[in-house]
């Protein structure tokens, strides 16, 4: 990952379309694990705006304070994290036809390097970040 969106979003859909990866999913979209619930960042797929943006764009427009929180980076140092997330039903990781299970092993993404562990641990609110 990656951030993370919580179950304070009120899923105004203001998100999904500043990122520039498209790693966001609607409260309506099946590969959503909370489908029906709130939206969702693919933590396969986001790269915390690095590249792109100074900041989460997805974070900067959000309304709504928790919604969007630090989780750990999309690194093969989290393989774990993510595949035990993944088996409970925390993340739906995308399965590649070949590749498999597209974890970080298969595909590492990028992360903001300045953001502390403790942060992320914690799952602080992205925008009191900056
Ligand atoms: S941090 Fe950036 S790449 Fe990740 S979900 Fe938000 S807008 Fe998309
Ligand atoms: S902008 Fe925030 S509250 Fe709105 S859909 Fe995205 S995460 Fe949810």
């Amino acid at each position: 990952m990656a951030v993370m969106i919580t179950e304070e979003c009120i899923s105004c859909d203001a998100c999904a379309s500043e990122c520039p990866v498209a790693a966001i999913l609607g409260d309506d979209n099946e590969k959503n694990p909370y489908e029906g619930e709130y939206f969702y960042v693919k933590p396969e797929t986001c790269v915390e705006c690095v590249g792109h943006a100074d900041t989460p764009r997805c974070a900067d427009v959000c309304p709504t304070e928790g919604a969007i929180v630090w989780d750990m980076p999309y690194t093969t140092d989290f393989e774990e994290y993510y595949a035990a997330g993944n088996e409970e039903g925390k993340y739906m990781i995308r399965e590649h036809k070949k590749k498999g299970l597209m974890l970080p092993s298969v595909k590492a993404q990028s992360f903001m390097e300045e953001i502390g562990m403790d942060v992320r641990e914690s799952h602080a609110d992205v925008a009191a970040s900056f």
